[in-house]
Order: C-alpha cells, then sequence, then structure tokens
C-alpha cells in the first residue's frame, strides 16, 4: 500500500473565458491567482491557478480557459463537486456575498456538516464546506480572514460503479471514514487538510461528456520527486498505465487513468509557485516555461486575451 499520499495537490477544470474564470475566483471567492501561464500541451491556451498566498497544494485549483469551449454535461465517470473548507459559522456571511454576484446556491448537509453549493460561470459545481480547519487562508481578496476559503475540503467523484475504484482509493492509503446514502466517504489520515475524497454511486446515470464546467483531472500530492518514484513503482506494480514523470515547472506530475474514468495525477510539492515570481507578485505576469518562451510575442498578440484584474 502508498503512504506517500497527502490529500489533494490540485484540482484542474475546463472553462470557456479566463476573464469570468479569473473574476469567479478572485473576486468572488477571494482566491489569490498565484501563476499566470499556459497550458503546456497546448500553449495557445492560458492555464490558470488560483489558491492561498503561495499556492500551498491542497489549496490550488487550476483552469485550462478554451474561448468559447462548450458546456460540458455532468454524469458518471468525472468528478463532481469540488469542497472547499470554510470556518464554522460563516455560510450565512457566504450566501450573503454569493446573492449580491447573482450566484444561487443551494442549502445542504453531508456527513453532519453543514455546506451550501452553487456553480462556476461554466456550471462548475462547488460546495463550501463548515469545518475546523487551521490551514491560513489568504485575505488579499477581499474576503477577511474570519471567513476565507483555506483550501479544499474535498472532491467527490460519480461512479457508474465505486468497486474498483474504493480499491484504487485503499491502495493509496485512503481509508474509509463513512457513508451517507449512496456516497461514500474516504480520508487519508495525518493529511494536508484537503484529505477527504468522496464516492457517489449511481449505477443509472448517463455518462459525464467532459467541457466547460468540467473537471479535468484531480491531483493528489506527495512531498517530493523520490516519494513520487516510489509511489508511480507502486501503481506501475499493481498494473496501473502510468505516464513518466513530467516537468510541469511548479511541481512534477505523472498521470493515469482510473477504473471509473476519472484522470488521476500525482504531483510534487517541489518546487512551488515561487521559483521563478516573488511571493508578493505571484500570479502577476504571464509566465512561460523555456519550451514554450519563443512563442511570447504570438501568445500574447494572437491567443491570450489580457485578463483585466
Ligand atoms: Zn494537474
Amino acid at each position: 500500500m502508498i503512504k506517500d499520499i497527502q490529500g489533494l495537490h490540485h484540482v484542474t477544470s475546463l472553462a470557456s473565458a479566463a476573464q469570468s474564470n479569473n473574476d469567479f475566483f478572485t473576486k468572488v471567492l477571494g482566491l489569490r491567482r498565484v501563476k499566470k501561464t499556459v497550458n503546456f500541451d497546448a500553449p495557445h491556451v492560458y492555464h490558470l491557478y488560483y489558491g492561498d498566498e503561495v499556492g500551498t497544494p491542497g489549496s490550488v485549483m487550476t483552469y485550462f480557459p478554451f474561448p468559447g469551449a462548450k458546456r460540458g454535461r455532468h454524469g458518471t465517470g468525472e468528478v463532481g463537486i469540488t469542497g472547499y473548507a470554510v470556518p464554522k459559522g460563516t455560510l450565512p456571511f457566504w450566501r450573503e456575498r454569493l446573492a449580491t454576484f447573482d450566484i444561487a446556491v443551494k442549502d445542504t448537509s453531508a456527513f453532519g456538516e453543514t455546506r451550501l453549493e452553487f456553480t462556476g460561470p461554466d456550471g462548475d459545481e462547488f460546495a463550501l464546506i463548515e469545518t475546523e480547519d487551521d490551514r491560513a487562508p489568504w485575505t488579499g481578496g477581499g474576503v477577511g480572514a474570519d471567513e476565507a476559503i483555506r483550501g479544499f475540503h474535498s472532491a467527490s467523484m460519480r461512479l457508474k460503479d465505486d468497486g474498483a475504484t474504493a480499491e484504487l482509493l485503499k491502495f493509496m492509503g485512503y481509508k474509509e471514514r463513512a457513508r451517507d446514502g449512496n456516497v461514500t466517504r474516504f480520508g487519508v489520515p495525518d493529511g494536508n487538510g484537503a484529505d477527504v475524497i468522496d464516492v457517489e454511486t449511481l449505477p443509472g446515470a448517463k455518462p459525464a461528456d467532459q467541457g466547460a464546467g468540467s473537471v479535468h483531472h484531480i491531483a493528489f500530492a506527495v512531498e517530493n520527486r523520490a516519494k513520487q518514484l516510489e509511489v508511480r513503482k507502486a501503481l506501475s506494480d499493481t498494473g496501473y498505465q502510468v505516464t513518466p514523470v513530467i516537468d510541469r515547472d511548479y511541481f512534477w506530475a505523472i498521470y493515469f487513468r482510473t477504473p471509473g474514468g476519472v484522470l488521476f495525477e500525482v504531483a510534487t510539492n517541489e518546487p512551488g509557485f515561487d521559483r521563478d515570481e516573488d511571493t508578493a507578485h505571484l500570479g502577476e505576469a504571464l509566465k512561460l516555461p523555456r519550451q514554450h518562451a519563443h512563442l511570447r510575442d504570438v501568445l500574447e498578440q494572437k491567443y491570450l486575451e489580457p485578463i483585466r484584474d
């Protein structure tokens, strides 16, 4: 069994427009844009990262905004709700804040936790979940320290059949914590705070069709490259087709497709988002990886619409 997974590292989704995406995360949710770069595999598209002050693993939501992309259809074989942790007693504040941005909310509860569900600009599914959490929030986005988002609480997967994925999560070090209706909750002990995965079983539902508003993959955090190689070997030895280690500049990544259809990544906590920018100015300038640096002029002039902060 793998013992080095600490919880989520980041969640990566698709969007239809960079500006509305940026505004939703920085102005509505009050997160910090910690990196403005491009999709390393399709550099004519931005890759935007939002998180806490430094983009601590477990706080980082990332997007590929493909201009005008058609909206995805939610269904099975995908990540559904991305849950954010907020302090106890703050949902009334958030209900009011979201209302001022004309965002409809739904009050729900699961596993004894009170939550507020809502959608992003492309129908992306989120929940704010009240929980005890001692992670330090980013407060530069207009939400005070008493209410601000602490980082991810969880990601939920919608699956036709949860059996093989449950086995995989256990192999990855997750333990079954509880069941609520058709949802099984898994958690990794002594994790990074973003340590919950909910698996919802929907045998009769249609498969998802990926598009804007869909989660593309979720990444799990490991401390460093040595641990990542151990995780890669353990997954490969179990029969998973895992990619070679890929340099994403701010972390190292491996990817593999899970039995339920969701794409998993395992990403390193090193080197982090401050490797090429001062912490005070994270996310401000367009940063390009070495392999795409020669494209800067054409990307800035033709493809990447400037983002107004
Ligand atoms: Zn990723």
